[in-house]
Order: C-alpha cells, then sequence, then structure tokens
C-alpha cells in the first residue's frame, strides 16, 4: 500500500504560514509591501487590538483583474518574477508569491479590489484558505484587504503572541521600516480608532521628521548631516546625526535596495567612524541608505529575516566608515559649507591581491571637536553623596556562609572597616585583602547597589519621590507611547511623577528621590531605551531595566573624586550583594592583583 500522499492545499499553507506569518507584524509587512509594488501613492493601515482581531489595508495601487483576485491567494500565485532569472533583477519587495497564501490559510480575508480599466471590482472573502464567496463589487480602485482574526485556527499561534502592547510595538516597527523608504508615498496608521501616525507624501528628510520628528529626541533633521558617496561598488546616502546631538536612545536605520536590514557588521563601521566623539554611553542615531547592484546581494534571503549578505563586506564597511567620518569632518570643520551640493568622495577598489581600501581622511585625526565645542563631555552637576541613598531601604546582609562561598572570601567586612583606601585614576578603588590587592572599579560597584535596591523598591513599591519645581514634558513617538503605558504603574512605584498629557505627551512634575541633580527627560528617555532595546517583555525583565536604568543614571561617574568615608561606604555595601563581582550584565567589578602575581614582579 502506498504511504505518501500530498498535503492538501489548507495543510500546506498553514505550514507555510509559520514561516511567512509569524505575527501580526509579519503580515502587515507583506499586505504594505503588495500595496507598494502595486505602484500605491497612499496606504492606509487600520489596526484593531494589536493585529489580533483586525489588520485591514488601503492602498489606490493597480488593484486586480476578478481572474487575479482568486489567483493571488494561490500559492506560488505571483505577478512579479516569471523564470529564475527576474530573481537577480528585483524591483520588487515580494517575489515569492507566499504572503497571500499563508495569510489566508490562517485568518479570515475579504478583499475588494478593482484596476482602473474596470467598471465593477471584485469582492472575495477567504477563510482558512476556502474561498466562502467572490462576486462583483463596486469600490474604488485600488485594493482594500481586511484580514481579521489572525490564527483563529491555530491556537498554538495565537498563544504565542505577546501582549497587545507588544505587539503593537512590533506592528509600528515594521512599518517604520517601510515608511522610512517610500517617502513619496502617503501612510496613516490607525489603531483602535486612534490615529497614530499621519505622513504625507514628501521627501526622506521630511518623513523621518514625521515619524520621529521631537526635538527632545534630537531626531529633527537640523540635528543631522547629510552623506552621500558614490562608489561603483556601491552609493550610500542618508543622514547621521551631529556628535553633540547624540542621546542615549539612538535610532539607527539601514536600508538596502529599498528594504530595511539590520547589519552589525555595517553597524560597527558606523560607531568607528564616531570614535573618539561620543561618550561611551552615547550612541549615534542614523539613516542610511544603500544602493547597490543586486546581484551583489543575497535577494534569496527569507522573507522574514532582516540580515543581508553582501558581496564585498570589507570594502562596504571602509566606504562607509569613510563617508560618515568625512559627513561628520565636513561638520565639524567648516559648518557652513553647504552639504546638499557637495559632492561625493571617490574610493578607488581595491585590484586583485591588494588589501581593502584604506580611507583616506581629509581630516586631521587628533582633531576633537569637543575641545572646541565641550558639547558632550558636559560635567554633571556636583551631587550631594548622602542624598543617593535617601529613601532607599539599607540592603539586608546576606547570609555569611553564602556570601563567603559565593565571593570566595575576597573582601569581608570586619577587613574593610579598618583597611585603608586609596583611589586610582578617578575609576578605582584599591583596597588590600587577605590574599592581595583588591581593585574595584567605583561606577559599575555603585550601578549593582543602586540597582540591587531599585529592584527592591520596586517590588515594594515605596520609591521616594521628589517634586520638580519645573515640570518637564515628554513628547513620545507611538510606539513609546505604548511602552510608557505599559511602564507607567511601575514607573509610578519608583518615585515618577507623571500622567499622560495629551494624547502624545506626558508630564513629569517628579522623579525617584534618588535622582537629583539629574535631569528628568533623559533619565526618563533612557529607561525607555533599555526595556526597548534589550526586548524586555514581562514585568520582572522591565523592572530589571528600569532599575538598571535609574542606577545607571543615578550612579557615581567615572573621574569623580571620592573621599576615605565615601570610598568604604560605597566597599561596604557592595559586598552585601549577593554576587558583588560582577555586574548583571558580567561585567567585572571586583579584580584582584594576587600577592603571588605581586611577588612574581619583583
Ligand atoms: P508576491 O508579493 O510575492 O508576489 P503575494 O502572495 O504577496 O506574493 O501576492 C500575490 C500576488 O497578488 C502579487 O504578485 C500581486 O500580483 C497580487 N497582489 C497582492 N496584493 C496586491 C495589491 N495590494 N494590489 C495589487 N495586486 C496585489
Ligand atoms: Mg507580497
Amino acid at each position: 500500500m502506498d504511504i505518501i500522499h500530498l498535503l492538501p492545499d489548507s495543510v500546506a499553507n498553514q505550514i507555510a504560514a509559520g514561516e511567512v506569518i509569524q505575527r501580526p507584524a509579519s503580515c502587515l509587512k507583506e499586505l504594505v509591501e503588495n500595496s507598494l509594488d502595486a505602484g500605491a501613492r497612499r496606504v492606509q493601515v487600520l489596526v484593531r487590538d494589536a493585529g489580533r482581531t483586525l489588520l485591514q489595508v488601503i492602498d489606490d495601487g493597480i488593484g486586480m483583474s476578478e481572474m487575479d483576485a482568486r489567483l493571488a491567494f494561490e500559492r506560488h500565485a505571483t505577478s512579479k518574477i516569471h523564470e529564475a532569472q527576474d530573481l537577480f533583477s528585483l524591483r520588487t519587495m515580494g517575489f515569492r508569491g507566499e504572503a497571500l497564501a499563508s495569510i489566508c490559510a490562517v485568518a479570515q480575508v475579504e478583499m475588494t479590489t478593482r484596476r482602473a480599466e474596470d467598471e465593477t471590482g471584485t469582492l472575495i472573502e477567504i477563510h482558512g484558505s476556502d474561498v466562502v464567496r467572490q462576486e462583483p463589487c463596486i469600490c474604488p480602485v485600488g485594493t482594500n484587504i481586511k484580514v481579521s482574526n489572525l490564527f483563529f485556527n491555530v491556537p498554538v499561534r495565537r498563544k504565542f503572541l505577546k501582549t497587545d502592547q507588544t505587539e503593537l510595538r512590533n506592528l509600528l516597527n515594521e512599518f517604520y521600516h517601510i515608511v522610512l523608504v517610500y517617502p513619496k508615498v502617503g501612510f496613516t496608521f490607525v489603531h483602535n480608532d486612534e490615529i497614530l501616525l499621519e505622513l504625507p507624501a514628501g521627501t526622506e528628510k521630511q518623513r523621518i521628521e514625521a515619524v520621529f520628528g521631537n526635538p527632545k529626541k534630537n531626531v529633527y533633521t537640523s540635528a543631522f548631516v547629510d552623506v552621500n558617496t558614490e562608489t561603483d561598488i556601491v552609493s550610500i546616502h542618508g543622514f547621521v546625526v551631529k556628535p553633540e546631538n547624540a542621546t542615549r536612545k539612538a535610532e539607527q536605520y539601514f536600508f538596502v535596495n529599498g528594504r530595511y536590514m539590520r547589519h552589525p557588521y555595517f553597524l560597527k563601521a558606523v560607531q568607528t567612524a564616531y570614535s573618539g566623539m561620543l561618550t561611551n554611553d552615547y550612541q549615534p542615531s542614523f539613516f542610511i541608505y544603500f544602493d547597490i547592484a543586486p546581484e551583489a546581494i543575497d535577494v534569496n534571503i527569507h522573507p522574514t529575516k532582516t540580515e543581508i549578505k553582501f558581496a564585498d563586506e570589507q570594502t562596504i564597511f571602509q566606504i562607509l566608515m569613510a563617508s560618515v567620518r568625512e559627513a561628520l569632518g565636513k561638520f565639524t570643520l567648516a559648518p557652513t559649507i553647504d552639504f546638499d551640493t557637495q559632492g561625493s568622495i571617490d574610493i578607488p577598489l581595491p585590484t586583485e591581491g591588494e588589501t581593502a581600501y584604506q580611507p583616506q581622511m581629509a581630516i586631521d585625526p587628533n582633531y576633537n571637536p569637543f575641545h572646541s565645542r565641550g558639547a558632550i563631555y558636559q560635567d554633571r552637576a556636583p551631587r550631594n553623596w548622602e542624598s543617593l541613598y535617601e529613601g532607599l531601604t539599607a540592603p539586608k546582609p546576606l547570609n555569611n556562609e553564602e556570601n563567603v562561598v559565593l565571593n570566595e572570601a575576597l573582601l569581608r567586612p570586619e577587613d574593610v572597616e579598618s583597611c585603608p583606601l586609596w583611589q586610582y585614576g578617578g575609576k578605582y578603588i584599591l583596597l588590600p585583602s587577605a590574599s592581595g590587592l583588591v581593585f574595584v572599579n567605583q561606577h559599575r560597584a555603585h550601578v549593582a547597589i543602586l540597582r540591587a535596591q531599585f529592584l527592591e523598591q520596586l517590588a515594594q513599591t515605596q520609591g521616594a519621590m521628589q517634586q520638580l519645581l519645573f515640570p518637564e514634558v515628554i513628547e513620545l513617538p507611538p510606539d513609546e507611547l505604548v511602552l510608557i503605558a505599559q511602564l507607567l504603574p511601575d514607573l509610578q512605584a519608583i518615585g515618577f511623577d507623571i500622567e499622560q498629557l495629551t494624547p502624545t505627551s506626558y508630564s513629569i512634575q517628579g522623579i525617584p528621590a534618588q535622582l537629583t541633580n539629574q535631569s528628568a527627560l533623559p533619565t526618563l528617555q533612557q529607561i525607555l531605551m533599555h526595556v526597548r532595546d534589550r526586548g524586555a517583555d514581562t514585568q520582572t525583565e522591565w523592572r530589571e531595566q528600569i532599575a538598571q536604568s535609574l542606577a545607571e543614571s543615578a550612579a557615581i561617574p567615572y573621574g569623580k573624586i571620592l573621599s576615605e568615608p565615601e570610598m568604604r561606604d560605597l566597599v561596604m555595601r557592595l559586598i552585601q550583594l549577593h554576587d558583588y563581582r560582577r555586574t548583571a550584565e558580567g561585567k567585572t567589578i571586583v579584580s584582584l592583583l594576587s600577592d603571588e602575581e605581586i611577588g612574581k614582579r619583583f
């Protein structure tokens, strides 16, 4: 008896859907990309319950014939490529002909569509791959596709979805990735009847401003300089933030041939271009667009993947770094140059056997824009040491046995109480121990102490608050509005007095008492960044990020000269932590130069 049989289409499609449509955001991406492929000038997105109940995309593109409307939902049905060769000259976002088949396998889909040349349009309704209705209808030119009850027939998938807030953030992020490459198309994004984004057609700059435009975030275009480079291998254009406008919370976007991509290696190139211009925790925001011959990148990449392979990554790394540096150099050396009319730099290609191109910089490598500007290394206001601990409960000493085992008896309270202490380089506290000389990283130590205390406060909702004399207002883009709403109870618990002012802004009237001398806005922004970028999704995770980022803001910085009592206090508090030798991220706080190692030197 034969045992092999073909799976029915509906089952095969459900399996494919598992790969292509993982969450509402991937469904939205496919629908909007289809609209753009269809030449739409305006695209409206309507979402309900973060896409669980409804995802609707309305476009004014070319529409479909009656026949195509039906075919579009078949697997491998596409109008975009005809033969394998076409893959190498793709000009459209989609080409696999899988998306609609996958979507209709796991949802209830209703679509109306009409071409300009047809008098009537077509209405088609499909539930889990079954066509339940198809008939002529009266509708405008273009396509209106409504995806309801996503994953209604795949309970596992439905259960796998995160909270509405998280899924909405995913939707918005996916949306940003697309709208930033199609500035000439107008977009609207509506969630539960509320317009979250209204993006008129315009230039790239205008689009960036319309999405992120927010002076508080420094994503306003005057904070940026243009990057513009043409070479034989690649063209690069876009905008990079002026070093003085860098923030802790950066918007970093790469696009290649009209697609968003993640590229950690190229990110390194941009960061390298900024080296020496930013303090440790500041990050450059950028929007960088690559244009490259389609055959020089891997197009056959999975639709949900955002990593893209380039044929010649090392050379592009060099070109990218050189162009960003050049853009920053122009800006720092001659701020009056009109960037828009400046030509591009010539990048010679490495010939066979030659090593990759080394960028020739026209700027003095020793030039440090901050010697003259002093904008980034702003000194923090002097701090009242004692106030750092106000309102915090004293850490509970651990069971001594446990502490000793964990920390290998490195530092015992009775020794620290009476030993001599020195500060070295404004960075380390030095003290003797039973087995050698101990180095304590002062900033990390303080972060670890404060983090533990903030976490405890969060668990007990008892943060002390300090009223601000001048309440501040924070304007937020839609994804962060969602985020802040999610964090609000915890932020209030830890001592932030904030409330929603307008649909897009919050007012801050008070901050945690330990944050004296810190400005409220950057602190709050950093919390949002931590939670967002580290993907905190549960209350436990986001509390950790809140505690971490408050601790980082409040901790004594490097360079701060400490008195002996301050150093002793810091070390005493540190060694009461569960594991005081490493930070939560695993970085070293305490290091030992053993007697043995010291002896070997002589
Ligand atoms: P792909 O985009 O990879 O071709 P899809 O399953 O996403 O595959 O779409 C199948 C086909 O349906 C497309 O090739 C296109 O011809 C048609 N189509 C889908 N969405 C639209 C739309 N919004 N407007 C016009 N045609 C569309
Ligand atoms: Mg498609």
